[in-house]
């Protein structure tokens, strides 16, 4: 038994939708389906979750919003048209979306869920339509009913472990599944969503709950890269990477799959395949416990902007007992999470995602830097990036960061810190984002430049 989560490029249109039912076609162990929200036609599209949101958004702050709806059942519709369905799923749709709204408006966080989450439950009501029409046994699942259970965090579901159990009782179901992406319940009955691209989530959940053989994950390219493709020019394919290595690969913006989609499949030792919608027949990448990796020890390397450093400078830090605490509690009293935290004997940098770093927070950090822990110099920098150098290989192999090294001090890139250690499946440089294109590249190059496919 598979489960095949399609994304919302996949979904986007009635001629993606098309494809998509002659994928689940040529499988009959294509069991269930998770689908994202319709996804983007062209680069200057919106996706409908986007539209979702500005729906939302302006019926809290107005009262109404009646062309933002407009805009939303408009997708709908052109694609119920293009797939010669009835109208009566419009009627459905556009119903669903009115009650949505005339919900309760008190809890902010639990009216845009339940909003946002529309996308992906409408489009799975409208594609089990479809396959119906086309005569294939289908059935709409409402993740309630399936007791696809998680927290109640608005944004940020977790799956709760009794979820799995629940989830089981899939199989007993005849026919293909068409499961909405991207949301849960609470065990109160309350719709929660996962954070965005969450579907991906959803379909390791589901996989995992269901005990499948395989996780596809089809999108719309044939594989994942060695780097970006927009960055590199025609990066070698992946055939095979581990969980660990995509999770790290993830992280460092490879957006093919979602880092918290990994851990339901990894724990239950489901294998992924990433795969093309546009290309079934293209093989993808697997995505399994264990790799070989004779000849390269890299696998990939990936790079995300949008990192702040809070360096800390103190004399004798290394002997004051409780320091690095007492650091981290004044940022946990943001509310904020960290990243990494480089240290030195004297100085120590906390490195986060510049996006949860408010005007405010900064002050307030510093001044508590300052005051509590009296350093020497405290300051905030911004706008790095993480370059990560990721392969299993890696921590076994001798050279690996003189290579790096070398191939930035070629690239002209300066290293504003390095981050090795730890992880034994990854390197991190942190750099400025005006260099990280150039430091890709380069480093592509050093592990990559003579690359042919028996490397991978
Ligand atoms: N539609 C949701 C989003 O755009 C979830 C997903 O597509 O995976 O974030």
């Amino acid at each position: 038994m598979k489960v095949a989560k399609f994304g919302g490029t996949s979904v986007a249109s009635a001629e993606q939708i098309r494809k998509v039912a002659s994928v689940i076609t040529d499988d009959p162990e294509r069991k269930v389906i998770v689908v994202s929200a319709p996804g983007k036609r062209n680069d200057e599209d919106t996706k409908v979750t986007d539209l979702l949101i500005k729906l939302g958004e302006t019926y809290l702050s107005e009262g109404s919003a009646d062309a933002e709806l407009a805009a939303v059942v408009d997708r709908y519709e052109q694609i119920a048209k293009g797939l010669e369905l009835s109208s009566e799923i419009i009627d459905t749709i556009e119903s669903d979306l009115k009650e949505r709204l005339a919900a309760d408006t008190s809890n902010e966080g639990k009216f845009m869920d339940a909003i946002k989450a529309s996308g992906e439950d409408n489009n799975a009501k409208l594609i089990a339509f479809y396959l119906e029409s086309k005569g294939i046994e289908a059935q709409y699942v409402n993740p309630r009913d399936a007791g696809l259970l998680v927290s109640d965090e608005p944004g940020n579901a977790q799956v709760l472990p009794e979820a799995y159990e629940n989830l089981f009782k899939l199989r007993e179901r005849p026919g293909v599944l068409v499961f909405p992406g991207f949301f849960g319940y609470s065990p109160e009955g309350t719709l929660v969503t996962f954070p965005r691209g969450g579907s991906d989530i959803t379909g390791s959940i589901v996989a995992a709950g269901i005990k499948a053989d395989l996780y596809e994950n089809f999108t719309d390219v044939d594989s994942v890269y060695a780097a970006n493709p927009k960055v590199v020019d025609g990066p070698v394919e992946i055939k095979r990477l581990t969980y660990r290595e995509m999770r790290e690969l993830s992280y460092a913006g490879f957006s093919v799959f979602h880092d918290e989609a990994l851990i339901p499949a990894f724990r239950n030792s489901i294998p992924v395949c990433i795969k093309n919608t546009n290309n079934p027949q293209a093989r993808g990448t697997m995505i399994i416990a264990e790799r070989e990796y004779m000849l390269n020890p890299v696998i990939g390397i990936a790079s995300d902007d949008g990192f702040s450093t809070i360096y800390v400078r103190k004399y004798l830090m290394n002997r004051e007992v409780g320091f690095g605490r007492r650091l981290l509690e004044i940022i946990e009293d943001e509310g904020i999470s960290y990243e990494h935290i480089p240290s030195g004997i004297d100085d120590t940098s906390v490195i986060l995602r510049q996006d949860q770093l408010t005007d405010e927070a900064e002050h307030r950090i510093i001044n508590r830097i300052n005051d509590e822990l009296e350093v020497d110099d405290v300051y905030i920098e911004k706008d790095f990036a993480m370059i990560m150098i990721v392969g299993e290989g890696m921590h076994n192999t001798k050279g690996i960061s003189a290579r790096a090294t070398t191939a930035l001090a070629r690239a002209d890139v300066n290293i504003e810190m390095i981050n090795q250690g730890s992880s034994e499946v990854s390197l991190v440089f942190g750099v400025h984002e005006k260099d990280a294109d150039n430091a890709v590249r380069e480093l592509y190059d050093e592990f990559f430049g003579e690359a042919d496919e028996s490397l991978q």
